[in-house]
């Protein structure tokens, strides 16, 4: 998936445009809060480019058909509410979602998933520093995604589009989309079957690991695919990544961040197979796939 970003970007005189240069290490997500029809992401980046809303600025608005680009990313913008010298105004990059009537809001929401995931990978930013307006100022921001009790599933889509896979389909009548923090128990309590026929269909056997994002057929049919085993690296590869994992087979939520490692390199050691995380590094640092690592270790 590809959504068109429209360069739109603030006069470097405005107010709203403070300038400087900092190394982004966050991704702050805000919901523009304005519901009336046109409030869209033009909208919003005629009223920036105008100036029109003070010394309050921020990196992209993003509506159900495409993102506006206002601010370089590196700029620091005065969008989190953290202070002058705040990491979320200087270190995050502000985007904010539509929710204007009429709007689609799931779409919308795709698209900033998809927004997210580019400006994860351009800044070697981890899905656990993709965090909420709230997060620095306590302000219910994004509010419908906080109300909806949809901010696991938001970011769900983030880690999707960031590996590079589509965003999962929708649930239909015979399939089920596995929303980060479920359990196949829990998904069988929700839709009134037996967790073990579940498994049974789907080819799941002991110790029933299931992932955010991964499609379960809930009658006969064709089970969902493994997912495939990443070829792209060899062992013997000294490898950058951005995150990884405990072991070959956990779920996205279980993640570690680079920062949480002894370092953030290693060379493989070992290739999996049919498994999600399927490269060893330095025979038992940690598991990553082929979305967490950034590139050959240089030199
Ligand atoms: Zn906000």
């Amino acid at each position: 998936m590809s959504v068109s970003i429209i360069e739109k970007i603030i006069p470097a005189d405005n107010p709203n445009r403070p300038g400087g240069n900092y190394q982004k290490s966050y991704i702050t997500i805000h919901e523009t809060g304005n519901r009336d029809a046109g409030a869209d992401a033009a909208a919003h980046a005629n009223y920036l480019y105008n100036g029109a809303n003070g010394e309050t600025g921020y990196h992209y608005t993003v509506d159900d058909h495409e993102i506006y680009h206002h601010i370089p990313d590196n700029e620091k913008a005065w969008h989190a509410g953290d202070g002058g010298n705040g990491t979320g105004n200087l270190h995050s990059i502000g985007v904010e979602l539509c929710v204007n009537a009429g709007g689609d809001f799931e779409q919308t929401k795709k698209n900033a998933a998809w927004l997210a995931a580019k400006l994860m990978r351009d800044n070697g930013i981890p899905l656990s520093n993709v965090v909420q307006h709230n997060h620095w100022s306590g302000k219910n921001c994004p509010q419908t995604i906080r109300e909806s009790g949809t901010w696991d599933a938001f970011l769900a889509m983030c880690q999707a589009e960031y590996d590079g896979g589509q965003p999962a389909p929708a649930p239909s009548g015979d399939a089920y989309t596995v929303q980060a923090g479920d359990c196949l128990s829990a998904i069988g309590q929700k839709l009134g079957m037996d967790w073990r026929d579940i498994a049974a269909i789907n080819g799941i056997t002991e110790p029933y690991t299931i992932y955010a994002g991964q499609v379960l057929m809930l009658s006969g049919g064709q089970p969902e695919p493994a997912p495939q085993p990443v070829t792209g690296y060899k062992v013997g590869d000294h490898v950058v990544f951005s995150t990884c994992y405990r072991s070959s087979t956990a779920p996205i939520e279980e993640h570690l961040t680079a920062s949480q490692m002894l370092r953030s390199h290693g060379v493989i050691t070992r290739i999996a197979e049919g498994t999600r995380n399927p490269y060893l590094l330095d025979n038992g640092l940690c598991w990553v796939n082929s979305g967490d690592i950034r590139g050959l270790y240089p030199g």
